[in-house]
This record gives C-alpha cells, sequence and structure tokens, in this order.
C-alpha cells in the first residue's frame, strides 16, 4: 500500500541527516569508523609507561577494551574519554600487566555515571596455572570473590563471559551493526592466549598480544590485510634479550617478516620497556629488513587515526 506521508518523511529525514553530515565540525567527521587509543603501551617493569591496555572506538565512541594493565585507570582519565558505552572487554591472556587493572577500571565504570552496564568480557580458557576467563571474572566480581560487591555498587554490572580455547583456530565473535571481531588462538609459552581482529566499516586492527613464534601461523592468517597491527615488541633480535623470553616474545626481525608476510597497511609498536626504547634504531632496521610499511612506536595516549585524519601512522 502506498503511502506518501511516510516516503515524504523519509526523504526529509535523510536530506536532514546529509545536511547535518555537511554542518558536522571537521573534528566529529574524523571520528567516523573505528580508531585506536593507547591507554598503555607499556609491559610488567614499572618504568613510566602504563600496563597494556587499548580502547577501540568506533564512530569517536570508546566500546572496546583490549587488555587492562596496571595504570590504565590513570591513563584513561588523561584522555578524558568516558566507558559509558564501553559493552565488550577482549583479554589476550591472563598475566598480570595484561589483566590486573580490571578491577580499577570497571570501579571507574560503574561510578563514572553511565548507569547499568553489560560487558561481554572474551579472554582465554584456562591451563595449567590459569583459570579460564570465565573463572577470572567469578573470582573478581562473583559471589565471594574479591570485589563481589562491585556488580552493585553505584550501577549494575553484569558479565556475559566467553573463554576462548587456546586450541581455537580463527572464529567470528561478534558480527552486528558493522561490526566484526575474530579471534584466533596465539601462543605466548605456557600462557593460554588470544590473538584479536576488530574490523568496522572497511578498516580493521588486529591486536597480537605477547606473542611468541609458535603462534606466527595463527596471526599470520587473521592479521592478514589490515590496517594496523598492533605488535607487542618486548625483545631484541637473538641473542640481544635473555634466551628464555624467546620463547615467549617475537623479535623485531620476525615481526617485520610476518607484517610484510600478512600484507598489513602499518604497524604499531607497544608493550615497550627500555630496552627497546634505547634501541629504536636497531629495532626499525630489523623490521625494515622485510616490511616496508608505517611503522611506530606507542606511547600511552598515542592515537590512530590521528587529530588530522591521517590514514597512515601519524600517531599523536
Ligand atoms: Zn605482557
Amino acid at each position: 500500500m502506498f503511502r506518501p506521508h511516510r516516503v515524504s518523511r523519509r526523504a526529509v529525514l535523510s536530506l536532514a541527516a546529509a545536511m547535518l553530515a555537511n554542518c558536522l565540525p571537521a573534528s566529529a567527521q574524523q571520528d567516523a569508523g573505528i580508531g585506536l587509543v593507547v591507554l598503555g603501551s607499556g609491559g610488567p617493569g614499572a618504568v613510566g609507561r602504563a600496563g597494556s591496555s587499548f580502547l577501540v572506538l568506533l564512530d569517536g565512541v570508546p566500546r572496546i577494551l583490549v587488555d587492562a594493565g596496571g595504570g590504565a585507570f590513570t591513563r584513561l582519565g588523561e584522555t578524558g574519554l568516558s566507558l559509558a558505552k564501553l559493552d565488550t572487554i577482549l583479554l589476550t591472556h591472563l598475566h598480570a600487566d595484561h589483566a590486573g587493572g580490571l578491577p580499577a577500571l570497571l570501579k571507574a565504570r560503574v561510578v563514572g555515571g553511565g548507569g547499568p552496564a553489560a560487558l561481554t568480557v572474551v579472554g582465554p580458557g584456562g591451563g595449567p596455572g590459569f583459570p579460564s576467563t570465565t573463572r577470572l571474572i567469578a573470582l573478581l566480581f562473583g559471589k565471594g570473590g574479591a570485589f563481589a560487591y562491585l556488580p552493585d555498587f553505584a550501577a549494575p554490572l553484569r558479565f556475559h563471559v566467553r573463554d576462548v580455547a587456546s586450541s581455537a583456530s580463527e572464529r567470528v565473535l561478534v558480527a552486528r551493526d558493522g561490526l566484526r571481531i575474530l579471534a584466533s588462538a596465539g601462543h605466548h609459552g605456557e600462557a593460554p592466549a588470544i590473538i584479536y581482529r576488530i574490523e568496522y566499516q572497511g578498516r580493521s586492527i588486529c591486536f597480537s598480544g605477547d606473542i611468541d613464534n609458535k603462534g606466527h601461523a595463527a596471526l599470520r592468517r587473521l592479521a592478514r590485510g589490515v590496517d594496523l597491527l598492533v605488535f607487542n615488541s618486548v625483545v631484541l633480535d637473538p641473542p640481544g634479550s635473555p634466551a628464555q623470553l624467546y620463547e615467549l616474545h617475537t623479535p623485531p626481525r620476525a615481526i617485520g617478516e610476518l607484517a610484510r608476510d600478512a600484507r598489513v597497511s602499518a604497524l604499531l609498536l607497544t608493550h615497550l620497556n627500555p630496552g627497546i626504547d634505547n634501541a629504536k634504531e636497531a629495532v626499525l632496521a630489523s623490521i625494515r629488513a622485510a616490511y616496508d610499511g608505517p611503522v611506530a612506536f606507542a606511547r600511552d595516549g598515542s592515537r590512530w587515526p590521528n587529530e588530522a585524519g591521517s590514514p597512515g601512522l601519524r600517531l599523536d
């Protein structure tokens, strides 16, 4: 049945939307799509960087937290961003420098005035010496847990937790409203570890997490063609770092080879320590041996794309 008033109303609305888009300030237009804010670019050592943590913004709104290292709480405040719309937390593994800041961040969320929070939390399943992500959330926030008061404190806090098995091949965790989140098991020594890829409106970011060479095949697949690969860069090329660290992390030459093979558009190095900071030229030279795309070293507060809307890697 033809209903002219509906057609004309829709036409008016779309015209209004188009006019509004043209009137938006430049900064709002640049917020469209996927963005990244580094809350923590460091690792376990207290060396002036927060522990590993990232906010992924969709159309300028923080929606996804990747890892929750200590110090991210402070950096969050410095960004001025709100967690009110946060709905997803992705944990790459359950080492303390990646998950230890979770209670502080979630308390900030519930006292921040955003109303009830319903969070999907994804992380590794358990393994020897490590709880599953479901168990971690129960130990922290469940009945009898360390912070059992928090879910009913300032605002209701509810969790939907999903464990990803350490044998998992690539799988889609979320597919809605133009957003896709994919995961695949990585490898980080004994710690069950997960690699994530987030796609939104034609652009994509992949997070390696802490990863050793046994996880490279999975990372090469999941990072294929991403706009930004966030790679944890912890060690120098052998023999520059303690031998046991090569069973946990990826050296620069292999990072460059993987970035080349996966054809990523840009590479952001994070989880940095003074050993890397003091050898940036050597690290870059090793990566450049294979990969010729943009490379940047993260710092706490780095943003991608930057305020100029650069599609490359001119991080602030
Ligand atoms: Zn780590």
